[in-house]
């Protein structure tokens, strides 16, 4: 490059948090905003501790080996943080003066939705942001992937594989509780990949007698020696939910909630290969001066939406899944 296109393109910069949860495969969409970001002639700077650095202007410049040997990393290298102050108009006033001091001309925020509507509020005060979906959940409406479900269902999997050989040697039944707030998508995809005779989410309003006791005595009546009952978190009380089955069945049960492992863990090769493409798209977009967007995967292909469209669409469960795994529970 020559000196003279130097001085005619100044350089930009832009910055790259994680907020909310972690979730697997944050540290290969950081790596490849860094690398991306450097590959366009950017200077990219890290942000710790999401919008609550931003505010305590936690940032440092990152170079391309600074995300070396982090791709198969679970958690965030940057850290995750809530920020309650970033939620007031003053709080993102703050961080926008911040970011000028900085002289950010760009910020790609990995997280979820409670991340892109700051996201959002950014762009709006002047800071083109991107999103790019990083939650073990999968629950952002205008994308059918989000990074870390994969890993996150996988460690779930091997999890009840566990559970499941005990339960049947014992010949109890097992309930476990696995996360998702408001979105049932890894209950059911695990259920059907374990075989599970009951899924319980929050999407579809469940009857205990009908679809928990019900599958679980006539289960029995053709010879099931173990139960396996997913509950999402969001459905809660896994623990309630065995002594009550073990009370009316009379079948020995025990809970597991299996908690925070379900967020840690190397990423799958999806998971990496989605964050690297989702982190390659958002750099493209703030190298053409682009905001207010975030990264979604769909139909095979990784787009982006504008940030409040984007937030507006919603999800729903697979029904046709769920009809199939309750023919394949039987
Ligand atoms: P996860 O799905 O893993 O919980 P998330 O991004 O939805 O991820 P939140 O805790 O909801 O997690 O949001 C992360 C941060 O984003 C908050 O601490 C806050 O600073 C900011 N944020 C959340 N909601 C808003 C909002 N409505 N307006 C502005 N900023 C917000």
């Amino acid at each position: 490059m020559s000196d003279e296109r130097m001085i005619d393109t100044p350089q930009k910069t832009i910055g790259v948090l994680t907020s909310g949860g972690d979730a697997p495969g944050m540290n290969a969409a950081i790596r490849a905003v860094v690398r991306s970001g450097i590959a366009h002639g950017m200077k990219v700077m890290g942000v710790r501790r999401g919008y609550e650095g931003l505010l305590n202007g936690d940032l440092f410049e990152m170079s391309l080996r600074s995300v070396s040997d982090i791709l198969q990393r679970g958690g965030t290298v940057l850290q995750t943080a809530r920020s309650k102050e970033f939620c007031t108009e003053a709080g993102v006033q703050k961080a926008i003066s911040i970011a000028k001091v900085f002289e950010l001309d760009g910020l790609v925020v990995i997280g979820g939705d409670g991340s892109f509507r700051g996201a959002r509020d950014l762009s709006t005060h002047g800071l083109p942001t991107v999103g790019i979906p990083g939650t073990i959940d999968n629950d952002i409406g205008c994308s059918e992937y989000t990074i870390g479900y994969d890993t996150c269902m996988n460690t779930v999997l091997n999890a009840i594989d566990r559970i499941r050989d005990t339960a049947t040697s014992h010949e109890r039944c097992s309930v476990v509780e696995v996360m998702g707030r408001n979105a049932g998508h890894i209950a059911l995809n695990v259920g059907i990949a374990t075989g599970a005779e009951v899924i319980v989410i929050p999407e579809l309003p469940y009857d205990f007698d009908r679809d928990v006791l019900k599958p679980i005595f006539e289960g029995k009546s053709r010879g099931k020696k173990h139960n396996m009952v997913i509950v999402a978190e969001g459905v809660g009380g896994g623990v309630e939910m065995a002594n009550r089955i073990e009370e009316m069945t009379g079948i020995e049960t025990r809970a597991t909630v299996l908690g925070y492992i379900q967020r840690g863990g190397s990423p799958t090769v999806r998971d990496r290969v989605m964050a690297s493409q989702m982190g390659g798209k958002a750099v493209e977009l703030l190298a053409n001066g682009v905001g207010n967007r975030v990264i979604a995967y769909v139909n095979n292909q990784i787009k982006d939406f504008d940030i409040l469209e984007g937030l507006s669409m919603k999800k729903s469960i697979d029904m046709e899944q769920y009809e199939l795994f309750k023919i394949l529970s039987l």
